[in-house]
Order: C-alpha cells, then structure tokens, then sequence
C-alpha cells in the first residue's frame, strides 16, 4: 500500500503535512515552502505509455501519483479533463530542436497549467469542509490574470490580485480587472517585489488570521505539481523510442516555479540531460551558481520580458532543499547544496536585452518562428548553450514558450514590425469596463484596505 504523500516545510521548523493541507495553507507557519518528502515514480515503460495519450491523460496519470488516498480517480480524472482543454502545441524549429507552447490556455500563458488545476483542487477541498478562502497574489503580469480566471466564478473562494501598476501590459491589466463577481484587482504605485513583499507580510499578520488567507503564487506546491506534467508531456510525444534517449529543456525563470516542475520531473524519472535556466537581466542564479555567492537584485531590473523580473525567486529555497542545502525565506544560506550536483544538471544564463530582441527577429528570419520575450530567453538561452558545449547534432531539445506573442504587440510589432494574430481567448477585452482600485506601496494602507473590504 502507498501512504498518502507527505510534505515537509523548507525552514524544517514546521510539522510535515498532506497534500490538501499544505494546498489550503500555500505557506508554511515557519514561512518555509512545502516540499514532498519523496517524490512518486515513473519507470521508462511509463513514459513511454505516455506517448499515446493525450495531455489530460498523462495530467492524470501524474498528478494521481501525487493524490494517493487524498482523492478519488474519478474525481480526479473529472478534474483534468475540466482543467485541460485547450491544446499543447509542439513546434518544429529546426532538427531536433522545438518550442513547447504553454499559451494556448484560456489567459494565454503557462500559468493556466497550473493555476487551472490548483484552483479545481482547492475547490473541491474546501467544498467538502465547507470553508471558504481569501486567495491574496501579487502578480508581475500574467500570474494574476492566470489565478482571476481560473477561480473566476467558485462559491468558495474570492481572489484579491495586486499589480505594480507601470509594470504590465494594457491587456494583461484588462484580463484581471475586466472580470468582477469574486475577483477584486489592486493597482500598487511600487514593483513586483513590493507587491510580493505586501502580500507575504499579510500572510505573516496574525491580525488578518480571520480572513483565511491563502497564497495563489508559485510558492503554493498545487501550483509546482501540475507543472511537471508538460515536461513529461513533451518528451514522451517527441521521443523516437531509443534506449539511451534523452532531452534538453530550456526553460524562461523569474520565480522559478517553471523550472522546479522541471526539476521535480526529472527527479521522478524523465530523463533529461539538462536544464537549461534562462534569466533575463535579473541574474542571481547565474551569478550564485558561477561564484557560490546569493545576493537579492534589489530593486529588480526592468526587462520586457517582464513576468520574470524578479530579483529574489521565491522557489530559490526548494531547489536548494532539492540538493542538499537550506536557505531561509529571506535568501539567507543556512547550508550550501550539493553545488557539483547543481552544476552539473543545470546550467544557468542572463540573456540581456537586445540578445532578447535579436532571438525574436532571428528566430523569425530564420525559421518563421514566432517568440515573445519569455520565450526568445529560453531560445536564447539554448543556444548560448548549445554553442558552448559538445551536444549531438540530433540532440533533442526543448524550449518552453510561456506567454502568447499576441500579449506583447508593442514590442513585436517594433522587432518585426507586424501586429501577431489574436488568439481567441484575448478578442473582445477592449469593450468591457474595467474595475479596480488603486494604493501605494504601503503595508499599513493595504492592511486597512483588507480589514475593511472583508470584514
Ligand atoms: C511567470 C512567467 C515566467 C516565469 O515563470 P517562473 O515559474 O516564475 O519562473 C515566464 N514567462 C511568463 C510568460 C510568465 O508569465
């Protein structure tokens, strides 16, 4: 018999947990992050079964794993085929070289994987225990449009989103504050950072423990264990069926979520050879794997690749605990991991600006290869380490596109001057009233705001 899974807090000063515990909590009470204490696993006859199913078949065959004696299959099965259904797309750029495009969900962006199934699963929790949850998330832009959509609407739960208001798009700030019923959007007059640093001080104010907080971002684990799935996903469609076979995923970081679903799969089974962690300008992970030294970004740098500019990944700590260390929720190092082990599965790179802009254009020159600037990171990215080090020429590699082209018009249409095509689920913002409200960066402002508008 396998025993329901079992989750530990980074920080070690908290009791282990179960799944649907540390999904209603987001954060642990010693501010750590829940991580499994072990992993389920997949054999190479399972990935291979994979090859033949469809996305929200291999969603449920993986996520199962997870949900031993938590969930009924039934409802589970139920659950992804809801949460899965719009397509994965796996593009060809040249050889064995292709894009995995995570943007065609319903906000356009990667973060509906994960944000679509945590949002069902935490339905389905609080509805047989009869609560109900105030979700707080500072979004850096596509994250709060991810989250108001996929809870858009639930009985049991109200969504309270805060955005740096210089920092997103006209239309990634419509998608949130054009939906209303329980979805409720704060512009702030600061950055990213200063959003997060407002919502994680809330969690921590024993003041606000009557409004049930819960957290929405990537420091939630139901939002790390949906986001495994793809991975396992686009091996097992692009694998040829060899014995030794392999693969490279490139992969676009801010906060580093992305990357652990990543990383968690591999640790699972998939065999992948590297990973390849793109950052933009903001590049303490480079720099903290090149010199061993951590140092926050504050504050973060402005890039357009925009929803990673992130000067202080709040996964940094499970993936230090993945190897070995500890660091504190403040970037303190308690104990180094196992930094050969690191080095040697991941390989890290900043990708600056303009290198951003010229992946575009090349991309598009020369393969009629259509990125963002999320996606031309990870491109970018790959290439920087394809062009560094001995790879087969038919190595299979992919690169994570995160975001839909059509959700950066400007700076598109500025690189190769057209406008992208809408996708269907981005027509019709223009027309529709926009709702929301407006404060400065100030805790103190923020926790009257709560205080009165939930009382
Ligand atoms: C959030 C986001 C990222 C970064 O993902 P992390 O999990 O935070 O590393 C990359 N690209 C896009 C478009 C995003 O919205």
């Amino acid at each position: 018999m396998i025993k329901p899974l079992k989750l530990y807090s980074t920080n070690l000063q908290a009791k282990t947990v179960s799944f649907p515990e540390a999904l209603i909590k987001g954060i642990a009470p010693d501010k750590g992050l829940y991580m499994p204490e072990k992993l389920p696993h997949f054999t190479q006859e399972d990935i291979a079964a994979f090859s033949h199913m469809e996305y929200f078949e291999i969603a449920y065959e993986v996520i199962r794993k997870f949900l031993v004696g938590e969930m009924e299959e039934r409802v589970l099965s139920d659950l992804v085929k809801d949460a899965y259904n719009f397509k994965v797309p796996l593009e060809q750029v040249v050889d064995n070289k292709y894009i995995l495009r995570l943007d065609q969900g319903p906000t356009a962006s990667f973060k509906d994987f994960a944000a679509r199934m945590m949002a069902r699963l935490m339905n389905y929790y609080l509805s047989r225990q009869d609560k109900n949850l105030l979700i707080l998330t500072a979004t850096s832009g596509d994250t709060g449009s991810a989250i108001a959509n996929a809870y858009y609407g639930l009985d049991n739960i109200r969504v309270l989103v805060l955005f740096p208001e210089k920092e997103v798009t006209e239309r990634q700030r419509k998608q949130m504050t054009t939906l209303g019923k329980n979805v409720q959007i704060i512009a702030i007059d600061g950055k990213f950072d200063d959003c997060q640093a407002m919502v994680k001080e809330a969690f921590a104010d024993s003041g606000l423990d009557h409004l049930n907080l819960s957290s929405a971002n990537s420091i939630n684990i139901g939002r790390l264990i949906p986001q495994t799935v793809y991975y396992f996903y686009a091996f097992a469609k692009l694998r040829k069926g060899k014995d030794d076979e392999d693969v490279i995923f490139s992969i676009p970081s801010g906060n580093f979520g992305d990357m652990m679903g990543g990383v968690m799969a591999k640790e699972m089974g998939l065999p992948v050879k590297k990973f390849v962690v793109a950052t933009n300008e903001n590049d303490v992970f480079p720099v903290f794997m090149k010199t061993g030294h951590y140092t926050k970004i504050e504050p973060s740098r402005n890039c357009i690749s925009s929803a990673m500019n992130v000067g202080h990944p709040s996964n940094m700590s499970r993936l230090i605990a993945l190897y070995g260390g500890i660091m504190d929720e403040k970037g303190a190092i308690g104990k180094m991991p196992d930094m050969d082990q690191l080095r040697a599965e991941i390989y890290a790179v900043s990708i600056n600006e303009d290198e951003t802009r010229n992946t575009i254009k090349g991309a598009w020159d020369n393969h009629k290869v259509l990125l963002e600037p999320h996606g031309s990171v990870a491109w970018a990215g790959l290439n920087a380490y394809l062009a560094g080090h001995q790879v087969d020429e038919d190595q299979l590699c992919i690169s994570l596109e995160t975001a839909h082209p059509a959700k950066f018009p400007e700076e598109i249409r500025r690189i190769l001057g057209f406008d992208p095509a809408l996708p269907a689920t981005l027509t019709g913002l223009e027309d529709k009233a926009e709702s929301f409200d407006s404060l400065a960066s100030n805790y103190a402002d923020f926790r009257d705001y709560l205080l009165i508008k939930y009382k």
